[in-house]
C-alpha cells in the first residue's frame, strides 16, 4: 500500500465553556475527542453519525479551518501544525450542504466559480473558457448559467455551482460535509452519480460526512461510524452496513428502511433517548447509557461498560483484541464481535 493521502493522528478539538459574568472556562466541549484515521488516494471515506457528534468540527480541523486541540493532520507526508501553506489551499477542498450561505448572492456563477483561481492567481489568459468548461463538466450550461445569478438556480445547480468551485483548482482531496442534505430526494442521485464520475475521471479522494446512512451506502469504500466525538466502527462498507459490530451500528442501521428488505419489528433496535451532552460525557464506553446489548449483560459483564472506554482495535469473537488482522475492521466495544 502507498502512503496515504491523508492521516489523522489522535486528533482532539475541545471548545471552552465559559460561564458567570467573568467569562471563566468552566469545562470543554469535547466535540471530537481522539479520532485516528488513514485516507488512501482515489478511495471515499464516509464518517456517519447522528447530529452533533463532532463531523463537522472533524472536516473543519482536517482542513485547517480549525485548529486541533491535540492530536495531528498530515496531509501528503506533511504536517498542518507547521502551518498551512498554499499548496495545501489548492490541493484539498470543502464542499457544504449550502454552497451559498458563504457566499455573495450578488456575484454571478462566472465569478463565483473563477474565485479561487483569482485567488490563487491561476489561469489569468484563459480563465473564462476553463469557467466554462468546469460548468460543462458539473453537467450546467455555460450559455444559460455564466452570467446566472444563485437566486436563479435550483438546489441541485446551486450544489453543481459548489463543486465546480470546488474544482476549479484541481484539488486532490475533497471533504463533502452534507453535500446533499439539503437537496430533494429526486434530485440527489444525479449530484451522488456526478460525484462518483468525477471521481473515477480525476482520481480524486473523497471524505464524506454525512448523517444519512443511504447516501453513505451510495457513495463509500469504506465507513466510519462517530459516536460523542470518537469513532465506534470502522471498516469496509459492505463490512460495516450489511454486518454491524458495535451496537451503536446497529441501532443506526436500524432507524434507516434498508434498499432490499425491511426489517422485522422486533429486529428494529430503538435507540432510548438522545446523544448525551458532549461537555459531560458518560464514564468508560460513552455510548453504554443507551447501549441494548449491555442491558443483555449480567452485572459484572455490564460494569465493564462503565469502567473503560474501550479503544478502536481489531477484535476477535469476545471482543478481545487481536493480533492478526481478519477483515480489517476496528472496533470500540468490550464485547463485539459476539462470541
Ligand atoms: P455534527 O457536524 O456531527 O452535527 P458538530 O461538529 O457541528 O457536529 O458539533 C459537535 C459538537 O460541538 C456539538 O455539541 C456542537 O454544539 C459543538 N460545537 C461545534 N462548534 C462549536 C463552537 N464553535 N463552539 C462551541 N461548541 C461547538
Ligand atoms: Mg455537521
Amino acid at each position: 500500500m502507498t502512503d496515504p493521502l491523508l492521516s489523522v493522528r489522535g486528533l482532539t478539538r475541545h471548545y471552552a465553556v465559559r460561564s458567570g459574568i467573568l467569562k471563566r472556562k468552566t469545562g470543554a466541549v469535547r466535540a471530537v475527542d481522539g479520532v485516528s484515521f488513514d485516507l488512501q488516494r482515489g478511495e471515499t471515506l464516509a464518517v456517519v453519525g447522528e447530529s452533533g457528534c463532532g463531523k463537522s468540527t472533524l472536516a473543519e480541523t482536517v482542513i485547517g479551518l480549525d485548529e486541533p486541540t491535540t492530536g495531528e493532520v498530515i496531509f501528503d507526508g506533511d504536517s498542518l501544525a507547521d502551518g498551512v501553506d498554499k499548496a495545501f489551499r489548492r490541493r484539498v477542498q470543502m464542499v457544504f450542504q449550502d454552497p451559498f450561505s458563504t457566499l455573495n448572492e450578488r456575484m454571478t456563477v462566472g465569478r463565483i466559480v473563477a474565485e479561487p483561481l483569482v485567488i490563487h492567481d491561476e489561469r489569468e489568459g484563459d480563465r473564462a473558457a476553463y469557467v466554462r468548461d468546469l460548468l460543462e463538466t458539473v453537467g450546467l450550461d455555460p450559455e444559460r448559467h455564466y452570467d446566472a445569478f444563485p437566486h436563479e438556480l435550483s438546489g441541485g445547480q446551486r450544489q453543481r455551482v459548489g463543486i465546480a468551485r470546488a474544482l476549479a483548482l484541481d484539488p486532490d482531496l475533497l471533504v463533502l460535509d452534507e453535500p446533499v442534505s439539503a437537496l430533494d430526494v429526486s434530485v440527489r442521485a444525479g449530484i451522488l452519480e456526478l460525484l462518483r464520475e468525477l471521481q473515477a475521471e480525476r482520481g480524486l479522494t473523497y471524505l464524506l460526512i454525512s448523517h444519512d446512512v443511504s447516501v453513505v451506502r451510495q457513495l463509500a469504500d469504506r465507513v466510519a461510524v462517530m459516536y460523542l466525538g470518537e469513532f465506534v466502527e470502522l471498516g469496509d462498507l459492505g463490512t460495516v452496513l450489511d454486518d454491524p459490530a458495535h451496537p451503536y451500528t446497529e441501532a443506526l442501521l436500524s432507524s434507516v428502511p434498508r434498499v432490499r428488505a425491511e426489517p422485522e419489528p422486533d429486529e428494529r433496535i430503538h435507540l432510548p433517548g438522545s446523544p448525551p451532552d458532549p461537555a459531560d460525557p458518560p464514564e468508560g464506553c460513552r455510548f453504554h447509557p443507551r447501549c441494548h446489548l449491555r442491558e443483555r449483560l449480567d452485572d459484572e459483564a455490564a460494569d465493564r461498560c462503565v469502567a473503560a472506554d474501550p479503544e478502536l482495535v481489531e477484535r476477535e469473537s469476545g471482543g478481545e483484541p487481536r493480533s492478526a488482522a481478519a477483515d480489517g475492521r476496528t472496533v470500540a466495544c468490550h464485547f463485539r464481535p459476539d462470541e
